[in-house]
């Protein structure tokens, strides 16, 4: 079969609202690289914790084990005082479940901010109120809401819920919220796209930017290394011929964000590498779950590896749990790490600075 269609080539204008969702931020923290050159510990940069495992989705691609299990207030808090005084910069906030489901999102966004660390929301807006729409406002740099439709049945499908129309007026009032408080917290849309919204994708990139939100980020369905390649050449085509085609919908205020996990998910491709060797990134990021167990990702959480898992944030002294990460980590098998997860950028970064660079000092 030819290709009509011209595919957006990696790096190309559609890839120009990365400046949210950027490759290279690991070299804005020279201190860490440096100490992680030396062999030395370092704390985590960014932290993901999750509130609850209850969701009100039922989303058809999720991982997560669910549970009616919540994190408490006072649990929380005692793991935030560890890790800022160990010298995390940020929170993520995301599921496990969904975060606003817990009675005190409000209140766990502003003991972030008490802490003196940033914090993002991960959610998918399917419930709301303006006093947790405040609290996001005021304190947290971003906020991504999982939306991955346009319509009402696409959305059921993907998600599981009937929910649709109130996660759009949730997302209406956030962002007439945002209007009025002036309030400089990023507000973004997320699209998995899924055998259900192959042919949403314009429409999609058209509705965020009818909300004012800041940008919407089109990525694939999670894969393992050797796993069916869940796009068929046709498809793909299909999907980077709307998103090339939205791009007049772009402007200063609205970036449209092709996620650079389509570079490795891609049918084209004979072989689908991860691009590098291991986890350099392991002490940099950190994923706690609901029971304040402290695991290397989300992804090791998704299956509950405790083989990676390195100790418990809440009954441990987090020196104790970061002392033994290098030891833990070499139980990583990276058969069982996704392509293109959350550390895959940072792991290329720091992959190619162990490198020795002929001429180095020659810039
Ligand atoms: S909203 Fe998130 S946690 Fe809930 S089912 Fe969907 S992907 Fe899973
Ligand atoms: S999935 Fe990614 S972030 Fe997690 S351990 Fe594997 S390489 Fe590291």
């Amino acid at each position: 079969m030819t290709n009509p269609i011209r595919l957006p080539a990696p790096g190309s204008s559609i890839k120009a609202g990365s400046i949210y969702i950027s490759t290279d931020k690991i070299f804005h923290h020279p201190e860490i690289i440096n100490r992680w050159k030396q062999g030395t510990l370092v704390p985590p940069v960014t932290v993901e914790i999750h509130l609850t495992e209850r969701c009100n989705n039922s989303c058809y691609y999720c991982q997560y084990p669910k549970s009616l299990s919540s994190m408490t207030l006072k649990d929380f808090d005692i793991i935030l005082g560890k890790l800022s005084r160990a010298g995390t910069k940020a929170i993520i906030l995301s599921g496990g479940g969904e975060p606003t489901l817990h009675p005190g999102c409000a209140r766990a966004i502003r003991m972030i901010a008490k802490h003196q660390m940033d914090s993002g929301l991960i959610t998918n807006l399917l419930q709301g109120n303006d006093q947790l729409f405040k609290s996001i406002l005021r304190h947290c740099t971003w906020c991504r809401i999982s939306l991955d439709a346009s319509t009402p049945d696409v959305y059921r499908q993907i998600r599981g819920t009937a929910g649709f129309s109130e996660v759009i007026k949730n997302i209406r009032r956030l962002v007439e919220i945002k209007t009025q408080l002036g309030s400089t917290t990023t507000i973004g849309l997320q699209s998995v796209i899924n055998k259900h919204n192959l042919q949403d994708v314009l429409d999609e990139i058209n509705l965020a930017s009818r909300l004012g939100v800041d940008y919407i980020q089109i990525r694939p369905v999670e894969t393992m290394p050797g796993e069916r390649m869940k796009y068929s050449k046709a498809q793909y085509i299909r999907i980077m011929d709307q998103l090339e085609r939205s791009s007049p919908l772009e402007h200063p205020c609205f970036k449209i964000i092709r996620s650079n996990k389509w570079d490795i998910i891609n049918p084209f491709l004979k072989k689908r590498l991860h691009g590098f060797s291991f986890c350099h990134a392991y002490m940099m990021i950190a994923a706690i779950d609901v029971h304040g167990d402290y695991y290397v990702c989300c992804h090791q959480i998704e299956t509950r590896n405790k083989q990676l898992c390195f100790g418990n944030a809440i009954n441990e002294p987090i020196a104790t749990i970061m002392s033994r990460r290098q030891k833990i980590i070499k139980n990583l098998d990276m058969k069982k790490c996704y392509l293109e997860c959350r550390a895959s950028n940072i792991n290329r970064c720091l992959e190619s600075l162990k490198k020795p660079v002929p001429h180095e000092n020659f810039l």
